[in-house]
């Protein structure tokens, strides 16, 4: 019944009110799912093509860049022409942040967003409301594939500071409460706290689990130590890192677990479906594969989200790769199979008393703490020892060494670190292509521990 009124007037009426768009736009998105591959692609090539007139027609960045090279839109007829197109890195946007922003959207149409950062170059974006309304129905509709449909009751184990604001104030809050989410702020991950999620979740009866990788998969070892179980969930949904414990998760959690791949920049640009593939939203996001020196299966991403007109992302290099693959599904999804098993490349921290910090969470912390920073690695060479790669401007050292020493203090609850700063001009790429911002040379000695030296 709940279900029933949440889906026909509570959230349509909200949404309406507030003249924000997901529903139409899922229902035009969800009839894609009946649709052959060929039919996708062509609605793939011509939602490209409108993106590229509308990058050379509003943003001053791709006029000047096409016209600098001799590009444009009526000469782009095929793949090997729009390869032509310079890849946009997140340097460039850094550098042309005002003018990748489409000029014709007032300033109440945009909003100003970042990334996590756990690629270890934090960056800010700028969104359109309207995109965000899409991609919020490309989320909708890959959830769909796997029975979590948007009325659904779900839990999100998240530590991501822009969304854990919502739990601060009580219009966010009942926002929230319209969308049926349960939002856990997970930056601390600890026993204590564990107990607590688990009488929230028992008490809030979700459908499905959201969160980080590292966060459940932490989460379910305790469950399962702790013989506590959790009733009524039909999914769970792993996110932003690796999964690597699928059936710890699945047992602790009595439910099939399904992993999705997306990032702050592009929501939602492959999910899994019932069968356990990973499926690639071709339609809305435009994938090449780019060769790295020294592998020959491993490609590097390069990716075109076709429904951004805020702040366009023409061949964006996110720093991700995959293995690109021909594999067929039984499911029926139209949309291809991608194996992305080499996706993110992010360790968790472990501090002396055995807790573990999410790498992800700390990677949205340490871009909030921090000023001027284009890039960084850090590594934990033993559990009190702790060196930090920066490439940074000059002014902003002294500050910021103060702000990550205590944020790294608090997050690992030890004030007896060494922490070794290295100001560097870049940081190398590992040999897939892709940074390694957090790594843990302990992680291997935590997972030897017994469950119950985990505080
Ligand atoms: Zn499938």
């Amino acid at each position: 019944m709940q279900d029933f009124i949440f889906k026909n007037f509570i959230m349509p009426y909200f949404f309406k009110y507030k003249r924000l768009k997901r529903f139409d736009y899922y229902k035009e998105l969800k009839k894609r799912d009946l649709m052959t591959q060929e039919e996708l692609r062509e609605i793939q090539w011509e939602k490209l093509k409108s993106l590229i007139n509308h990058c050379y027609e509003n943003i001053p960045y791709y006029r000047k860049l096409f016209d600098h090279h001799g590009i444009h839109p009526k000469n782009i007829k095929n793949q090997k022409d729009f390869a032509q197109i310079p890849i946009l890195t997140k340097q460039d946007i850094k550098e042309n942040f005002n003018d990748l922003i489409n000029p014709n959207l007032s300033k109440k149409d945009i909003f100003y967003d970042s990334t996590s950062g756990s690629t270890g170059i934090p960056l800010q974006l700028a969104r359109s409301w309207d995109d965000q309304e899409y991609g919020a129905a490309l989320k909708y509709r890959s959830n769909a594939w796997c029975g979590w449909n948007y009325w659904h009751k779900s839990v999100w184990l998240v530590s991501d500071t822009r969304r854990i604001t919502e739990l601060e104030s009580i219009k966010g809050r009942i926002i929230l409460g319209i969308q049926r989410k349960l939002v856990i702020n997970t930056k601390k991950i600890t026993r204590e706290n564990m107990f607590k999620w688990a009488d929230q979740i028992k008490k809030y009866k979700p459908r499905h689990i959201y969160g980080y990788s590292s966060i459940i998969t932490e989460f379910s070892r305790f469950l399962t130590d702790n013989k506590i179980s959790v009733s009524g969930i039909e999914g769970v949904f792993s996110t932003a890192e690796i999964l690597s414990e699928r059936e710890l998760i699945s047992k602790a959690f009595n439910a099939p677990v399904y992993d999705q791949y997306g990032s702050s920049e592009i929501f939602c640009t492959a999910h899994e479906c019932p069968k356990g593939k990973m499926h690639l939203n071709i339609d809305e996001v435009f994938v090449e594969f780019e060769d790295i020196a020294d592998d020959q299966e491993i490609k590097k991403m390069i990716f075109t989200p076709l429904y951004l007109y805020g702040m366009p992302l023409l061949r964006y290099d996110l720093q991700d790769a995959a293995i690109p693959c021909e594999e067929h599904c039984d499911c029926d999804l139209p949309y291809p199979v991608i194996n992305l098993q080499v996706g993110r490349i992010s360790d968790n921290l472990i501090s002396d008393k055995s807790k573990l910090v999410s790498g992800v969470t700390l990677s949205w912390y340490f871009t909030d703490a921090t000023n001027g920073i284009a890039q960084y690695q850090l590594i934990q060479e033993t559990f009190k020892d702790i060196t930090i790669k920066i490439v940074c401007e000059d002014k902003f050292k002294e500050e910021n060494e103060c702000s990550i020493k205590e944020l790294l203090a608090e997050m690992l609850n030890s004030t007896d670190l060494n922490i070794n700063f290295e100001y560097v001009d870049t940081i190398i790429p590992g040999k897939n292509g892709k940074y390694r911002p957090i790594s843990s040379k302990v992680i291997n000695d935590f997972h030897k521990l017994k469950p119950q030296e985990i505080h």
